[in-house]
């Protein structure tokens, strides 16, 4: 009897080893890949821009990132990206002509973050400041060869996974006869919506309690952050509220749209406005990181533009008087990225955007990442 259970006593040690190695294995695994993932672009924004706003507000949320890194940006054909190709970079991984909004040279569907995320169960939503058929949200959720095709756009989100789509942009989705309409037929996407999640345009008819929303709060791009009475910390905080509830984990894509607005006006008053209030949304979102876990945040840019510095100003007064601009258009200076929570250490030093995008979709899927 005792010669037998001494027989035994190796295996029970040995399975209890095993045990406790798969569950703590599988442990630090999952501790090394998110569960939700929240990608903020502000369109436009090189390390002036920030710098801007750091002397307006005195402190930023992005200097609550521990990790911080430089990307190049160039597209597959030109050294001064446009949004659609840098987008699609972050969002596929692969890189693209300009203008071509997650399609590959030969124009051939790239598969998305979203697009993977969906398949996971994940649920996935946009919240934006410019028309959500913009390049830069379009690029997480369609495939078109032209940026410029904002009404295919709209149709493919109505046929898409989106749970969330925070925006502007409601003349694509009305057909050609509604005044207000820049299709060129008579669909009626707006209905087609609300088949599938409650509709909203304004922001004081953002319901409560909903698994799903469309609030497209402007016919076009939204009103400069100055002349709107909620600011985009609002509609993403929104957006959580709602993605949250899926217990398999989000995807949520934030772009302060009209930084790169302002830069290609030269206006480095709206510059400031316009990084603010991107700021604050990085608030938000860096606070429901730090409270639930399991989120990896990665804040950047799809490309620098206006050739922006800022000459003068005061940090005691928090002014900024003095800037210059050496283009009215894009450039090639490398973007600024930062990243918080599982996965984070995959985003520092120089590295280009698609290998940026390929790091966050080998990260959803957890996939080994290659260097
Ligand atoms: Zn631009």
């Amino acid at each position: 009897m005792r010669a037998a259970a001494e027989k035994i006593k190796p295996i029970i040690v040995c399975t209890v080893l095993f045990l406790i190695l798969l569950i703590f294995g599988n442990c630090s695994r999952n501790d090394n890949y998110p569960k939700n993932i929240i990608i903020y672009i502000g369109d436009g924004m090189g390390v002036a821009h920030i710098t801007a706003g750091k002397i307006a507000r005195g402190t930023l949320n992005l200097e609550r990132f521990s990790v911080s890194g430089m990307v190049t940006t160039h597209s597959e054909n030109e050294l001064i990206t446009d949004s659609a190709a840098a987008s699609t970079a972050l969002a596929t991984g692969r890189k693209t002509y300009n203008r071509a909004v997650s399609v590959s040279t030969d124009k051939k569907p790239l598969k998305t973050l979203f697009e993977f995320a969906e398949e996971l169960g994940k649920s996935t939503g946009v919240v934006v400041t410019s028309s959500v058929t913009h390049a830069t949200p379009a690029a997480f959720f369609a495939h078109v060869e032209d940026r410029r095709q904002h009404a295919d756009i709209a149709e493919q989100i109505v046929n898409s996974g989106l749970d969330v789509l925070i925006g502007g942009g409601w003349t694509y989705f009305i057909p050609k006869s509604n005044e207000g309409s820049r299709r060129q037929d008579n669909k009626n996407l707006l209905k087609s919506l609300e088949t599938r999640m409650p509709v909203v345009l304004s922001y004081d008819k953002l319901p409560g309690q909903v698994k799903k929303l469309a609030a497209l709060l402007a016919p076009d791009g939204l009103p400069k952050s100055a002349d709107r009475d909620y600011s985009l910390a609002e509609l993403t905080e929104a957006a959580i509220r709602i993605l949250s509830k899926n217990r398999k984990g989000f995807v949520l894509l934030i772009e302060g749209s009209q930084i790169d607005w302002a830069a290609h006006k030269q206006d480095h008053e709206g510059i400031i406005a316009e990084m603010i209030d991107f700021d604050g949304a990085v608030g938000t979102g860096f606070d429901f990181a730090q409270k639930h876990g399991s989120t990896l945040i990665i804040v950047t840019a799809d490309h620098e533009t206006g050739g922006f510095a800022v000459h003068d100003g005061s940090i005691k007064t928090k002014q900024v008087t003095s800037t210059g601009f050496t283009t009215t258009g894009h450039t090639a200076s490398m973007v600024p990225i930062f990243a918080f929570g599982p996965g984070s250490s995959q985003f520092s030093g120089i590295q280009d955007n698609a290998r940026i995008g390929q790091a966050i979709i080998d990260l959803l899927l957890k996939r080994e990442i290659k260097n």
